[in-house]
């Protein structure tokens, strides 16, 4: 499960960043997951629990917003959402495409005090 790994780099930013700017509370912490980004939000909700115990996130939320994967293809420029990286263009049917989003798995935002 890769999503513990994941999880724990989240954990540590958020406390980096937190402690950077002298927070006392974190409420939650926000994470931007790209469809194609390959872990399961569940896990990561799971995970978070288990690596927030008995540091300045206990008791914080996460919040994980998914973003749709989006593609444009290299023949007629069409953007179109990617369902996974199979899809082909739905304008002229090529499988040739560049990926313009959502493999990125990110922290958007931190609200803390
Ligand atoms: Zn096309």
């Amino acid at each position: 499960m890769h999503e513990l790994g994941i999880t724990q780099s989240i954990v540590e930013i958020a406390l980096r960043t937190a402690t950077g700017q002298a927070a006392t509370i974190i409420h939650s912490v926000t994470l931007e997951v790209g469809a194609l980004a390959g872990v399961v939000p569940d896990a990561l909700l799971f995970c978070y629990e288990a690596c927030s115990k008995e540091t300045l996130l206990e008791g914080s939320r996460l919040i994980i917003e998914e973003i749709p994967a989006r593609a444009r293809c290299r023949d007629c420029a069409t953007d179109y959402p990617l369902v996974d990286l199979l899809t082909c263009c739905p304008a002229c049917g090529s499988a040739a495409s560049d990926l313009l989003c959502g493999e990125d798995l990110r922290i958007k935002e931190m609200e803390i005090d």
